[in-house]
């Protein structure tokens, strides 16, 4: 989720006063079954701890998609999963990272997403650090030295502490040298970088083809203990990731000529190519069922951690906000769609995939919310761009009681997302998707693609808030009396470019990723 700044006014929606619910008694049965009956913890630990990651293309994103079908229909909620295109199959298996010499140590670290695996017994190398290079001529002579060993192509942290905890200890003037000898030092590792004629995106290809037996690599995420894991881009050798702390220990290793070796066992399957999937379940509507109020959440993540926050959370919100609904309210004015969208993570092809193939239901969209930066308690909503959005929005959020939406802000019109997450591949296509946007809890720093992103970390207390929340909007949304409106609003200049902004347009997805 990135911010964007508007310009527009800010409304509290607190000064909101004059509630026109339609039925109050139905807004606290929503409560009472949301906080009494909650199953967010059953099901946290059914998608975290049991199925686990899932990365588009592996048998656990299949096995998440077939799981949440069975969920919806022990519910009564009837389900399927829709085929929007291929990925590169791919599982992973164990990864066992130690130093053999010169003493042993078990390293903390994994291999990324589609990392090829080692030979069975593992490989066994020293390592080698990128040179100083004036230019890619420099670098092109060297590139031979990395044949037999495991290259780090990460720049050493000069610290493993967070900012925030220098800015508590550390004296000012220690803090401050400490950033900016931090800045000139990662001046300098970019400007070699890009000296040696590649990027860090595709100097693994070059390493690998000058006989590098792996990649060793660390992306500090600047929290204690939490690193990014993203995705290999090698044919044949792997890349696994090293806890900023043993990186940085072999790193000093070998550039004080202590000659570090490690062993790597990495295990993995490519499984070929594989259908993807998104999962989409249905309320049929009773009176206007080709009208249609959707739950969004993409349903893939990344595999460092379990996808705890991104986006187990924005997943079970709307699997609970479901089964309220269900419960509470079974025939629906409107038909209410839960979309659990495949293969955001690298371009929200899964949605976008629903939107060129449902034309009829994107036309036809009283509104959508999306939920997707974490567990914490939706505290924002925009209007998208929707000239009108304040109009609907505010009479909605008039029917939620107070202590769910008590710290909400919204944003009207708001400026139309253009990427993100979900809910924009809705507002590309000029149809109402909404943001519920939550409180960080240090979403970006610790859990967002990291190794640390686990059950753990879910607040769920704020998530009940979240699901409740979002079945008394669905509920609004559908028994609206009038069709929301889609008019869009000028839009302001660009802060950026000084030029008026232009309303983000469909983009197609990849329907055949990986390869
Ligand atoms: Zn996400």
């Amino acid at each position: 989720m990135k911010k964007i700044f508007q310009l527009a006014f800010m409304v509290s929606i607190l000064v909101a006063q004059a509630a026109v619910a339609q039925d109050d008694t139905l807004v606290d049965k929503i409560v009472a079954e949301g906080t009494d009956n909650s199953q967010l913890e059953a099901l946290g630990h059914q998608l975290m701890d049991v199925i686990g990651p899932r990365l588009v293309g592996t048998p656990q994103m299949k096995a998440a998609n077939d799981w949440a079908v069975k969920t919806y229909a022990g519910w009564g909620i009837s389900a399927e999963n829709e085929e929007w295109g291929k990925w590169k199959g791919w599982e992973r298996g164990i990864t066992h990272i130690d130093m053999v010499s010169p003493r042993v140590a078990t390293l903390h670290g994994t291999q990324l997403a589609w990392s090829p695996p080692t030979p069975k017994k593992g490989t066994t190398a020293g390592l080698i650090t990128l040179p100083e290079v004036a230019d890619a001529e420099a670098f092109t002579k060297w590139l031979p030295s990395v044949k037999g060993k495991f290259v780090m192509v990460s720049m050493l942290e000069p610290t493993g502490r967070p900012d925030y905890n220098w800015e508590e200890f550390a004296t000012e003037e220690s803090f401050g040298k400490m950033k900016k000898e931090r800045e000139a030092q990662t001046d300098k590792w970019n400007q070699n970088i890009k000296n040696t004629g590649y990027t860090t995106r595709n100097i693994n290809e070059a390493l690998e083809a000058a006989g590098a037996v792996g990649i060793v690599q660390s992306r500090w995420s600047k929290g204690f203990g939490a690193n990014k894991i993203f995705g290999a881009n090698t044919k044949a050798i792997p890349v696994v990731d090293l806890s900023l702390e043993d990186y940085g220990m072999l790193y000093r290793m070998v550039e004080n000529g202590d000659a570090p070796v490690i062993k790597v066992l990495a295990e993995s399957k490519d499984l070929g190519t594989v259908p993807t999937f998104n999962t989409i379940a249905t309320i049929p509507g009773t009176e206007l069922p080709n009208e249609y109020v959707m739950l969004s959440a993409h349903f893939d993540s990344w595999d460092g951690g379990t996808g705890a926050t991104d986006n187990g959370t924005g997943t079970l919100t709307m699997m609970e906000a479901a089964r309220i609904l269900k419960k509470v309210y079974p025939n629906p004015k409107r038909t209410i769609i839960i979309g659990h969208w495949g293969s955001e993570e690298q371009g929200l092809n899964g949605s976008r995939a629903f939107v060129e193939d449902h034309p009829d239901i994107v036309e036809n969209l009283q509104a959508l919310f999306n939920q997707d930066n974490g567990t914490g308690r939706v505290v924002s909503i925009s209007g998208q761009g929707f000239l009108h959005s304040y109009d609907y929005i505010t009479r909605w959020l008039e029917a939620v009681p107070k202590q769910f939406k008590i710290e909400i802000e919204t944003t009207f019109p708001g400026t139309p997302g253009g990427g993100g997450s979900d809910y924009a591949s809705f507002v590309a296509a000029g149809a109402p998707g909404f943001s519920l946007s939550s409180l960080s809890w240090s979403y970006g720093n610790y859990t967002w693609h990291t190794n640390l992103d686990t059950y753990d970390k879910i607040v769920f207390d704020d998530v009940r808030n979240n699901a409740i929340l979002t079945a008394i909007l669905a509920y609004q949304a559908s028994e609206d009396p009038e069709r929301t409106s889609r008019e869009k609003s000028v839009l302001h200049l660009s802060p950026r470019t000084g030029e008026p902004m232009t309303w983000p347009e469909p983009r197609s997805p990849n329907r055949d990723g990986g390869n």
